[in-house]
Parts: structure tokens; sequence; C-alpha cells
């Protein structure tokens, strides 16, 4: 493992908002801005309606997030839309580095002290950004370092989009080892769970795959949103006809078990849940990922593998086995190497396809909101993050 050094902060971006104890969204960003919006916006301060292109096209196309590096703005304009429109969203507050670089982690603090992290994670064809859509997590799945601390606040859309765009200027920059040096894919399996946050989740997914200046460009198809299972949630992303993976985090194919690994199960049971991914699948035609992590003695069973594969048989559909990435202190383990392969033989032999997801980043706490939850410990006292640890 690498410890990266810290790139350098704004100064007055932590310790000003330390003793603030409520949560609150950000102040507005150039990327929570639609092209309407942009051109609003820019007007507004005074500057011809071009420049909110000119600024789209730095942001999105040349991925440069600080306005004084757009040196081909007036001086004068350049301080003003860096004041109005690109406040300071993200700080690093720690970036490691690990996979022989190929998959580097970045910890962020942001404006109102709450803590959030981004991976990258480089392979030989592709590089893929994996962000956070909420500081923290409401859904209290047991096993999960970010349900432990329940939810601080939603981000917003500019929160998400700017991972995404310092993400894709890390691999532009060829950081990554043995990686092309284009972001391809965005999946939302960071911290929080995306339709909780759905409608500035949908707009930066908007943002990311709307065509360059506009947006970064990506594919709707190399987009994955991740949930436990908000069936309301998830019949209106159906409505949104777009092309974006669904990966369906199931963890538990029977309601007595789901409803204590995913206590939102308590509300929308498996049969519900399955129904409303299988009807995205058959709406979008694409396959929907079912995610399962495989906990010793939890739910790695050979017949909940066979109750799977029943359940999923002849459907869209694939399983993605994560072994589990255990917190310091947990009683939750990842299963025995033997009987995960137990776990996949049957899944397949009942005609589902079927991955082992892995196991990037596992030195540098790389299961989803691992980071974060280690660094609850050294976070200022009264930081929002800090209340939820003593809270729980
Ligand atoms: S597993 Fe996902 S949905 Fe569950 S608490 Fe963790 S982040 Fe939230």
């Amino acid at each position: 493992m690498t410890i990266l050094p810290v790139i350098p902060t704004s100064p007055d971006a932590p310790d000003a908002v330390a003793t603030r104890r409520r949560p609150a969204m950000p102040p507005r960003h150039f990327a929570d801005l639609d092209s309407a919006g942009r051109k609003a916006a820019v007007t507004e301060l005074g500057l011809p309606a071009f420049r909110a292109k000119q600024l789209s096209t730095h942001y999105y196309g040349r991925l440069v997030r600080d306005p004084e590096a757009m040196t081909d703005l007036p001086a004068a304009a350049r301080a003003q839309i860096a004041g109005d429109l690109f406040p300071p969203l993200l700080t690093p507050q720690r970036e490691l580095a690990c996979d022989d670089g190929a998959t580097r982690k970045t910890l962020w603090r942001l404006h109102d002290n709450a803590l959030v992290e981004s991976v990258l994670m480089g392979y030989p064809d592709r590089v893929t950004a994996c962000v956070s859509s909420q500081a923290g997590c409401g859904m209290a799945c047991p096993f999960c370092a970010t349900g432990q601390a329940g939810l601080t606040r939603n981000l917003s859309v500019a929160e998400i989009v700017d991972q995404v765009v310092y993400l894709a200027g890390v691999a532009a920059s060829g950081a990554v080892t043995g990686s092309p040096p284009r972001l391809s894919r965005v999946v939302f399996m960071g911290m929080g769970e995306p339709l909780a946050n759905y409608p500035r989740v949908i707009e930066a997914v908007r943002r990311i795959t709307a065509p360059a200046p506009e947006g970064l460009g990506l594919s709707q198809r190399h987009i994955t949103v991740s949930t436990v299972g908000l069936v309301p949630a998830m019949r209106r992303l159906i409505a949104e006809e777009l092309q974006v993976t669904l990966a369906l985090s199931l963890h538990a194919p029977d309601d007595d078990l789901r409803d204590e690994l995913v206590p939102v199960n308590q509300r929308w049971k498996v049969a519900e849940v399955l129904d409303a991914a299988f009807d995205y699948a058959a709406q979008t035609g694409r396959r929907i990922s079912i995610e399962y992590a495989l906990i010793r003695d939890v739910n790695d069973q050979p017949w909940r593998a066979d109750l799977l594969g029943r359940l999923l048989h002849g459907k869209l559909a694939h399983v993605n086995l994560i072994p589990l990435n255990p917190t310091p202190g947990s009683k939750w383990d990842a299963s025995p190497k033997p009987v995960e392969r137990e776990f996949v033989r049957r899944l397949r032999e009942a005609g589902v396809a079927t991955t082992v997801r892995d196991t990037r980043g596992r030195e540098i706490d790389g299961a989803c909101g691992q980071l974060a939850a280690s660094e609850l410990t050294t976070v200022d006292a009264g930081s929002p993050a800090a209340d939820a640890e003593v809270a729980r």
C-alpha cells in the first residue's frame, strides 16, 4: 500500500465548518446545472452566454476543475466564476493506492465535514470509477461499514459528478498503471443507497452521459446503478428509459435471512424486488446484476445457492458474488474458498451466469465505506460523521 501525498486543500474548507452540527447541502456548483442553467448562470454574472460552453469544454472536456487554470478566460472573469460557480466541494483527506497503482482510493471531506470515498480501478482494457451517492447510508445492512454509521445526508448532483470528473482526470494523467487513460465506466457502488437519493443520482447520470462538452460523454451502458431494492424507485427508473445497468444487492434469496441482512426487505420482499428487477431487464434489454456478498455460515449454504438458482433460472440476470471484506472487529467473515466454489458451481448448474468479484483494494479498506469508517476514529468531535459514530 502506498500513501499518496494529499492534494493541497482549500484553507477554509474543513475547519471553518467543524462546529456545524446539522448537515447542509453544499453551495451551487457548475456541475449542478444543465445546459440551460449554465447559460443562465453565466448571464447572471454579466458574462456572455458563450462562456457557458467554454466552461463546459474545460470542465467536462478537459477535466479542468479549477477556473484559475482556464487561462483563455479573462482573469477577472476567472475569479468571478471561481467564486460563484466552482466552490470547492471535495477536499481530499487521504489518498491511497495499491495493486501496484491499479487501484486508487480517495477519502473526501465535504463542505460540512462529512466524509465520502471514491475508488478508481484500472484494468488492461478499461478504467472504472466507483463513486458515492450519499454521505453514510440509512439502509443499516449489519455487515456493512457504511450502514453501521447511518446516513449523514444525500450528496448533491455536483458532489457526485465532481468525483467522476476528478477520477477521469486521474485516469487521463496516466496515473493508473497498465490501463488506458480514459475513464470508461462508472459504478454507483460507493457509500450510500443511490436510489434513496434518486433525483440527484439520475441527474448526475445524465451529466456523466451527455455528449461532450455538455457532459462527460460516457455511454449509458457503461454506468451501473446499484440498489438494495427500493421498489418504487426501481419502477421510476424503468420509466426513465435509460440504458444503465441495474445492480440489485440481494445477499439472500429468502425473506427470513434477507429481513436481517438487508433490513429494507421488511418493506419490500424478495419476490417483489426481483419482479421489479426483471421488469427493468425486460424494459431495457439489459441484464441485471445480482450482487451477493458471501458471508461465512450466514448465506453461503448449498440450499441457498439452489434457491437463488431457481429464482433466477431463465431470467436476464447474472450473479456477482462478492467475497465479504470483513470490517475490523466484525462478527461477519468471508466464506471459505471451497464453499464459494460450491456456491458458484450450483448456480452455474442451474443455468445462471455467475462471476466472483475481484477483491480490489483489500489493502486499503476496499469494501464500501470502510475507508471512511476507519477514518471516523480520527475526525474532529462535532463532525456529523463523528456524531453518527458516537450515536450508534
Ligand atoms: S450495503 Fe449498501 S445499502 Fe447496505 S448499508 Fe451498506 S452502503 Fe447502505
